[in-house]
């Protein structure tokens, strides 16, 4: 294992099911996918189903490494909002994580950098790990205002964070043209941005905790190029999509150190 400071931090696998998977879909695929995972201990696991399979997945996950995340939750305590799920109603049906801001959220439900900023600060005071989601288009990117972008995403979604919990953030970089599209960032242009990132947070809260904050990639990764963005500096993890939907394809990424490149030594 190399002794960059990647190693200071945990990889993590976050699967992000979206509008997939009944009941029991997401029961078959955990029947097949715990016992394949259940001797990797050198890797934080999460799962994010659907908000319906959140209770019958707990129960499956009780006693076993793999965490449970929500895609999404309302800012609010409680109250009138129709159709929402609160940071309480997430911790008391066993969830420890929170996708927060995901694109597909950003793009057809409205959702904002002040919005996600208040989704984050409700994650975070019931405990919650928020995994927050930046990325640009393919518009900006060509545009080259990627960095500006994804710049104004992180210091606007992460403003007001009590310091005490800046280490518990998770950032995921997820270029919008390489979500479900099968183009996947190379990991040159990944890394370029989430060393960008690290920059950012290290200006906001101070070397030692930029060293520990997580910075996931999402955008089509696969088990065929999970080791070579692994072995990027400031790759901490992934977050899937399409390939977290099997269990043989999100078992291998998340058995990514046994993969047989090179690239895959760290
Ligand atoms: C995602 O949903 O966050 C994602 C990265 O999807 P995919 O892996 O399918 O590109």
């Amino acid at each position: 294992m190399s002794l960059n400071s990647s190693s200071q931090r945990r990889p993590l696998m976050a699967a992000n099911w979206k509008m997939y998977k009944t009941i029991p879909q997401a029961e078959a695929f955990l029947k097949e996918f715990l016992p394949a995972v259940a001797n990797v201990n050198d890797v934080d696991v999460v799962l994010c189903p659907a908000m319906v399979a959140l209770a019958p997945v707990s129960q499956l996950l009780s006693g076993t490494q793999v965490a449970l995340g929500a895609q999404n939750m309302n800012e609010n305590e409680e109250g009138a909002f129709t159709g929402e799920i609160s940071g309480a109603m997430l911790t008391s049906v066993g969830c420890k994580y929170v996708i927060i801001g995901h694109s597909e959220r950003r793009q057809f439900f409205g959702e904002t950098d002040a919005s996600v900023n208040k989704k984050i600060l409700a994650a975070l005071k019931h405990n919650l790990v928020p995994i927050v989601c930046v990325g640009e288009t393919l518009a900006e990117r060509d545009a080259n205002q990627t960095l500006q972008v994804v710049g104004r995403q992180v210091r606007a979604g992460l403003a007001n964070i009590p310091s005490a919990e800046t280490k518990k953030l998770v950032i995921a970089y997820e270029p919008v043209w390489a979500i479900g599209t099968g183009r996947t960032a190379t990991p040159a242009q990944a890394q370029e941005v989430h060393l960008a990132i690290r920059d950012i947070l290290k200006d906001q809260y101070g070397s030692l905790t930029s060293l520990a904050i997580r910075i996931l990639y999402g955008g089509s990764v696969k088990p065929e190029n999970i080791a070579e963005l692994m072995a990027c500096e400031d790759i901490d993890g992934g977050l899937i999509g399409g390939a977290s939907l099997k269990p043989d394809s999100f078992g291998s990424i998340v058995k990514f150190r046994s993969a047989s490149t090179p690239s895959a030594s760290r």
